[in-house]
Formats: structure tokens, C-alpha cells, sequence
């Protein structure tokens, strides 16, 4: 059975195996940022957030919507960051980058593995896998469908940071 070709709605061209990939919430038909929708090139979204501050409106609606969230109440915002606690039903921390457009979902069972980390490791978060680069910057690599994102904004002393202020970590 052939998969359906996705097409990225800002080049109208087609999302190849390994790209990396946004996934665009839905949004009211009415905001300024609906015709965005749907799967996205990493690149093509990074591309426009400087001129129509797409980062900066998803962070504002998501920690709208989790500060009145019973099930994954805000944690922490820090720049265009979001953290959410999915601890109730999940045990995980979601984090949702929107300064380099990325979801990070964060098994509370792997917190022991970041407090006791340094440089230059991998590691396990379930369904993607952590990596701590050479310059300190992190790096998600997605298992299914497989692809990465570079993160430049956010290092690993500022992740430990905000899992600290968000009083996750000690
Ligand atoms: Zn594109």
C-alpha cells in the first residue's frame, strides 16, 4: 500500500523520508496562523518565524491552554519553551520548543539519566533519543518516522535549568 505523499503547506513540496519535520497544531479557523496546518519542513517553519513570530504565538496559546489544563498543567514557560506535566496519566514531561520547533516528550524515569549526564552522551527518552553535543547544544533524534532537530537556542545547562525552576529536578 502506497503512504500518502505529505506536502509541506509553506513550499507546497513534498516532506521526504528523513526530512525534519514540524507538526503544526490545528488551530481556530480564524488565527492569523491557520493556513499553517499539518505536517511542515523543519526548515520552511524555522524560515518564517522571524517574520510572522509563529514561535512566540504557539508558546502564548500553549500556556494559555495549560494553565487552565487538570490534566497537563503548565510547569514552566521560558522564552518560547513550554513545559507541561503529563504526570497524572503518563509520567512525562512534555516540553514544547517553540524557538526551534520541537516536542520533547520526557519519560520522568529518564530524569535520573540527565541529572547524572555530561557531554557527549546519548540519551534514552523512549520515543526519541536525547543527544548532548560536543558544543553543548542538544540534538532530538525521532525514532518513527526517523529524522532530527538540532536545537541552537537551547543548551543542556539551560535544559537542566528550566527542569529545575520547573521543580522537576533538584
Ligand atoms: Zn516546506
Amino acid at each position: 500500500m502506497n503512504i500518502p505523499q505529505l506536502i509541506c503547506p509553506i513550499c507546497n513540496k513534498p516532506i521526504e523520508e528523513g526530512q525534519s519535520r514540524f507538526y503544526f497544531p490545528k488551530l481556530h479557523p480564524s488565527h492569523e496562523l491557520a493556513d499553517l496546518h499539518g505536517v511542515l519542513h523543519l526548515d520552511c517553519i524555522r524560515s518564517i518565524d522571524r517574520s510572522r513570530h509563529v514561535g512566540q504565538a504557539l508558546a502564548v496559546l500553549t500556556a494559555e491552554l495549560a494553565s487552565h489544563s487538570k490534566t497537563a498543567p503548565l510547569l514552566l514557560r521560558d522564552g518560547n519553551i513550554i513545559l507541561r506535566d503529563f504526570r497524572l496519566d503518563e509520567s512525562r514531561i512534555e516540553i514544547a520548543d517553540y524557538e526551534n520547533f520541537c516536542e520533547i516528550s520526557l519519560p520522568i524515569n529518564s530524569l535520573k539519566n540527565i541529572q547524572e549526564s555530561t557531554s557527549k552522551e546519548a540519551i534514552a527518552l523512549g520515543l526519541q533519543i536525547l543527544h548532548i553535543n560536543q558544543d553543548q547544544f542538544l540534538e532530538i533524534e525521532f525514532k518513527k518516522p526517523a529524522f532530527t532537530v538540532d536545537l541552537p537556542t537551547l543548551s543542556f545547562s539551560r535544559f537542566v535549568s528550566m527542569l529545575i525552576a520547573a521543580n522537576v529536578l533538584q
